[in-house]
């Protein structure tokens, strides 16, 4: 098998003011195209990320790594190890490590697993809390970060457990189940402020309770987007991905976050983006795009 992810560093840093963001790639993910990339045709996607003969495209697993003043944050936490080969194959992971890649990132951006404060899940997708629960070598789940305390918006731990035909792929309750057991969860509703820095808000539309994460140092805001942007392909309003379950709500959380990236120039952080892990909107309010750095 060939490693898509070989090139891409463990780790890379930048600031957010006065705050250090380490982006953290997890691993790679292969899903379909055309899935992606929902009503637009394929001789567009295509230019911006090429298909495999399986028509799947190569997806970033970055999580973030946030060195707040009182608190060290990670948001989302990759695939985790739990999953066996047949699901390996069918989604093309590639992520091994100690126990996986994610945890090789956090040490090589200068940590360990067991610094993490706080563990924010943008919503309970297997791609994004995966991570958040580890299969030991005696065959138990236990969570990853017993140290940290995790948040997620209420309405999104209740959904998970909704279970119904069109995403129960999706949810997979050995990634939260014990994290529930050892009382480690922070449930969240709407806007909220996390820890000094860090804020919460509601992106909903790929589901309804998906949040994304506004890191915020004096002036300076970065935002990780999570499925509400997977990618910087998706910037342009109408690109929006067929997983989501409500796509009329994820353009209009789409609309309401440009407007306010290109006021506050935010640096926009892009979860599966293959090879762009941030950048600023250009000024242009008509054809939202990426400002060349
Ligand atoms: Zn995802």
């Amino acid at each position: 098998m060939t490693h898509i992810h070989e090139g891409l560093p463990l780790s890379r840093t930048t600031e957010v003011g006065s705050i250090r963001i380490h982006g953290i790639e997890a691993g790679v993910q292969q899903l379909d195209g055309g899935a992606m990339f929902g009503v637009v045709p394929k001789p567009l996607w295509e230019r911006r990320i090429p298909a495999d003969v399986r028509n799947r495209i190569p997806l970033a697993m970055r999580c973030l790594l946030v060195e707040a003043p009182n608190a060290l944050v990670l948001i989302d936490t990759g695939v985790g190890n739990k999953y066996d080969e047949k699901f390996g194959d069918i989604y093309g992971i590639s992520n091994s490590g100690d126990p996986t890649r994610l945890e090789d990132g956090i040490r090589d951006a200068g940590f360990d697993p067991s610094d993490i404060d706080i563990v924010i899940n943008t919503h309970l997708h297997f791609d994004h809390a995966g991570g958040n629960t580890v299969r030991g070598e005696d065959g138990t789940v236990r969570p990853s970060f017993p140290n940290a305390r995790y948040v997620v918006q209420e309405g999104e731990l209740r959904f998970a457990a909704s279970r119904n035909e069109r995403i129960q792929a999706s949810y997979i309750t050995e990634n939260y189940e014990s994290v529930t057991q050892a009382g480690l969860w922070d449930l969240v509703q709407g806007d909220a402020e996390v820890t000094q820095g860090i804020r919460v808000v509601p992106t909903p539309g790929h589901t309804p309770f998906h949040q994304s994460i506004l890191i915020q140092s004096g002036s300076a805001v970065a935002c990780y987007l999570a499925d509400v942007c997977p990618t910087s392909a998706h910037i342009p309003l109408p690109w929006i991905m067929g997983y989501d379950l409500e796509p009329l709500v994820t353009l209009e959380s789409k609309r309401g976050l440009w407007s306010r990236a290109r006021e506050e120039d935010w640096l926009l952080v892009f979860e599966h983006d293959p090879r762009v892990p941030w950048g600023h909107l250009t000024a242009d309010p008509d054809r939202p795009q990426l400002r060349e750095e």
